[in-house]
């Protein structure tokens, strides 16, 4: 028998508001999230190209146009220069991370003279960046990486059938919990009448 836990709550990808899990609209912002599935991470990095963050939200649902694997690559092979902020569209992140390696590229490159003489300070950004790198490591495989995006809006009709199809699978759910809950039922009676029936051939051979 498998035992079923439902998960109950869920968070907000906007404003970080808990909710349940059949909730269909946030109630602290007004976010549908069954728009979240149409959201674009290409439409955000075009925003945030122009350092226009409205509307952007960062969210851990990452959208179709963002591959984890992907991503998991980016960040394995590029990571150490920011490969992966520019893939996502953080930019700024992914420019302090290019600068702060090039910095540590100048830095072994002319090594003899530098880092026998440099002050302890200066190795402060090559700390920091290699940390930011095994960070956005642990961050992507666990798939708490947070990725920019745009939630676009569709037209009215289109949100409503969505949430009738989000109520439809609430619905379909429980009714697998019914269906379950049934069959245990029924197993449950046919053990009894097994346990009758062998009791009662018990009792014949007793007389
Ligand atoms: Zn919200």
């Amino acid at each position: 028998m498998k035992f079923i836990k439902p998960k109950t709550h869920k968070k907000c990808p906007r404003c970080g508001n808990k909710c349940l899990i059949n909730q269909t609209r946030c109630e602290e912002c007004d976010l549908l999230f069954s728009r979240l599935e149409f959201a674009s991470n290409k439409a955000a990095k075009k925003k945030l190209k122009k350092f226009d963050s409205d509307f952007v939200i960062y969210t851990t649902q990452y959208p179709k146009d963002v591959n984890w694997y992907k991503l998991m690559a980016m960040t394995f092979f590029t990571g150490i220069f920011g490969g992966h902020y520019y893939y996502t569209g953080k930019y700024i992140k992914g420019l302090i991370m290019t600068l702060c390696f090039i910095y540590a590229l100048f830095c072994t490159i002319f090594n003899d003279v530098l880092w026998s003489s440099m002050e302890s300070f200066l190795y402060i950004p090559i700390g920091l960046e290699g940390i930011a790198w095994i960070v956005s490591l642990i961050y992507v495989c666990c798939k708490k990486y947070k990725v920019p995006v745009i939630v676009e809006m569709p037209d009215e009709n289109a949100t409503e059938i969505l949430d009738k199809e989000t109520e439809k699978k609430v619905k379909e759910f429980k009714d697998e919990v019914k269906e379950i809950k049934k069959q245990n039922k029924e197993k449950k009676k046919e053990l009894n009448q097994d346990l009758k029936e062998e009791n009662q051939v018990e009792d014949k051979g007793q007389k």
